[in-house]
Order: C-alpha cells, then structure tokens, then sequence
C-alpha cells in the first residue's frame, strides 16, 4: 500500500473481482484496503475511514444493502455498488438506500475508472459553494440567471424541465433513481408515477440532445433511473 492517492474501500467476496479491482486502482495511484464480507466491511470502514466504497452487493454473510444502510449512517463517502445482472430491483433499493452509483458486472476497467473519477470528484466539490455555471458538453446552466444554452442558442425550457434538468447536473454523473427524481422535482406524493418521470425526459432531451433518439448526455438506466453523463461515452 502506498501513501499517497485516495483510499478505497473494495468490498468483494471473490478473490479473483478483488484481485482485478486492486490491480485497477493501484495503477491509478489509488490505495486500496480489502474486505470480503459484510462484516469485514463494517471493521475496514470504521478503521481506515475511506474516502470512496465500491461494494458488491451478494456477500456471503450479509446481503450488501444492509452494508448500505449501516455505513450510511455515519460515512459520507460515495458508496458504488458492484451488482450481477439482472437485478435491477437490487440497484434500485441500494441507491434509494443511499449508495451514489452502481457498475454491472462483467465491467470493464475504464467504465469502472470512469465512475471512480465521478465520484471523487463528488468528494472534492463537497464543502466548496456549489458552481454558478454547470457546463456538460456543450450545454451550459447558469444556475444564478436560470439561463441554459447549447452552443449560441438559448434553450427555453419549462420551469419543471429546467428543475429536473438543474438535478440532474447537480448530480453530474450520478445515477438517479425514479423515486429520487420524482421526490425532489415533483414532491414526495408523487413517488408513484414514474411515467411523468419519462414523459418529461423525453421533452428535455428533444431539447438538449443533438439526436434524442440516440442520447449522448442524458442516458437512461434500464430499470433503474436517468444519468446526465460528466464525461461523453468512452464506447
Ligand atoms: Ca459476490
């Protein structure tokens, strides 16, 4: 272990995932302390304190959503899941439950560098003032004038478009869940109607996207939520 970079916390149960992870981030300069269960988890993060977790969420002795909710309590460090296919109910739970992103497996290295990058940034701009100018490709958010711009022209968005596109960009390069969506643009009552959710998304992207029936910026999650990427799609 060096002494220099963040420290991450990689909660994995196989030994060949771990091995992968750590070489990945070592060679990033990140330091990385290990722990393959839930248990283990628990002990690491109070000890180390990391700055970021990536967490696999089938663990042998506890389910990892558990692991969620407990280092919830008390870390603030970003929380990435790391989830087999297929379980997109699982995804959503644990992002609901306060992790800040999830990788499917199989992943590749630079997907999983890519949300690394994220989510560290995440941690750098916490306690800075939040930027009066959110730019994400060429989109520009003038947060203090309430002015979005792609390229020379001024879009006009709907004051409900422009909320859900502000959370969005507060969020930059997060997934948002459906349920986390609708709370904070439409109010908690109406947590149930994930169709105003998609309607809306739709409008927004005919606006910000060059192609919105091949999105490069606001990307759906299948079954899981939206994300406004920080970064063009490295594939
Ligand atoms: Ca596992």
């Amino acid at each position: 272990m060096t002494t220099e970079g963040p420290l991450v916390l990689v909660v994995e149960d196989e030994p060949q995932m771990r091995r992968f992870i750590r070489a990945s981030l070592t060679a990033q300069g990140l330091r990385v302390v290990e722990a393959a269960s839930a248990s283990e988890a628990g002990l690491a993060a109070t000890s180390h304190n990391p700055e970021l977790v990536l967490l696999d969420l089938g663990l042998p002795d506890e389910d990892g959503l558990v692991v969620v909710r407990r280092l919830r309590e008390w870390c603030v460090a970003p929380i990435i899941v790391i989830s087999a296919r297929g379980r997109e109910a699982d995804k959503v739970e644990a992002l609901d439950a306060g992790a800040d992103d999830y990788l499917t497996k199989p992943f590749g290295v630079q997907e999983l560098l890519a949300r690394l990058r994220v989510a560290l940034r995440h941690v750098e701009r916490r306690g800075t003032n939040a930027p009066t100018v959110i730019e994400v490709g060429e989109l520009k958010i003038d947060v203090t004038r309430r002015v979005v711009t792609r390229g020379e022209h001024e879009l006009h968005l709907t004051p409900l478009e422009y909320r859900l596109l502000l959370l969005l960009a507060q969020n930059l390069g997060k997934v948002l869940t459906h349920r986390q969506i609708l709370k904070e643009v439409w109010g908690p009552n109406r947590s149930g109607q994930t169709h105003y959710v998609r309607v809306y998304m739709a409008e927004l992207r005919k606006k910000i996207e060059a192609d919105p029936s091949r999105p490069r910026w606001l990307v759906t999650e299948p079954g899981v939520g939206y994300r406004l990427r920080e970064e063009p799609p490295t594939r």
